[in-house]
């Protein structure tokens, strides 16, 4: 070491009174420096380090909501898994809320009138997306050090939080879906490009971060469906036959893909952590 924190620094950092860049700037030092790790210990004040851990504590125990934790348990799961899914941020009462806000505009745009539906079973495949986009990450998830840092599979946990996320998610959607029935079976042509959305936003996930792949796919979505619209003349095209066929197979394709792929999340989240 070519060089040591002042005492004076050293005393202040101690007492929690630099900037944060001192501060990042003396612990890359400390972690290093068994000398200056030596002349902090007697400037810490332990009941200051006491506090910052009951606030840790407390934090990390707020994560869960305790019902739902204990509903999860009471259905089988066990309780890591129960942990680390309650914390999933689009399984909150919020986010749910949110969904059923979409859910409720998407229904009263859709009138009888082809336009109508078309929102509906535009916009119905993308709240899945949103919370599969939103289930995991550094940007999503404010326990995301936790969820690294807990000893389970990434790809365990992004797939338990996807199939929650997706089924909550679909389930309220199909409540609304119900409202449509005078439409016919179109009124749950959303579903199979629900699940083909999700899917792909799942396999682009071991490439790039949830936010940025579930961005991709609302964008290519979008485009899609706007595409075969000009193309067709006809608004529900995409949701006619061909498109539930193409919704099938690209399910499957992403399947595949993720299946391939499933050493590249380890990898992925080790990089960006
Ligand atoms: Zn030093």
């Amino acid at each position: 070491m070519s060089w040591h924190i002042d005492s004076e620094t050293l005393e202040r950092y101690a007492s929690g009174g630099t900037t944060s860049a001192v501060a990042a700037s003396a612990e890359a030092h400390l972690t290093g420096c068994a000398d200056c790790q030596a002349r902090l210990v007697p400037a810490v004040d332990t009941a200051r380090l006491d506090a910052i851990w009951a606030g840790v504590e407390a934090r990390v125990d707020r994560v869960s909501l305790p019902w739902l934790d204990r509903t999860l348990v009471r259905c089988g799961i066990s309780e890591e898994t129960a942990r680390l899914l309650a914390a999933t941020p689009s399984l909150t009462a919020s986010w749910l809320a949110a969904i059923a806000a979409a859910v409720v505009f998407a229904v009263v745009a859709a009138d009888s009138s082809a336009k109508g539906l078309a929102v509906f079973l535009t916009l119905a495949p993308m709240l899945p997306v949103a919370g599969v986009a939103a289930a995991y990450g550094r940007e999503a998830d404010p326990a995301y050090e936790l969820a690294v840092a807990s000893p389970y599979s990434l790809l365990r946990l992004l797939l338990v939080r996807s199939v929650a996320v997706v089924g909550t998610t679909i389930a309220l959607t199909a409540v609304g879906g119900l409202l449509l029935a005078d439409s016919g079976w179109r009124a749950a042509a959303w579903l199979l490009p629900a699940l083909a959305l999700s899917a792909v936003t799942l396999a682009l996930s071991a490439r790039v971060a949830p936010v940025w792949a579930g961005g991709a796919v609302l964008t290519g979505w979008l485009g899609t469906v706007v595409t075969a619209w000009q193309v067709t003349g006809n608004r529900l095209a995409p949701f006619g036959d061909v498109g539930q066929v193409v919704a099938l197979v690209v399910t499957g394709l992403a399947l595949t893909v993720l299946v391939a792929n499933r050493s590249d999340f380890a990898y992925d989240t080790r990089r960006s952590a």
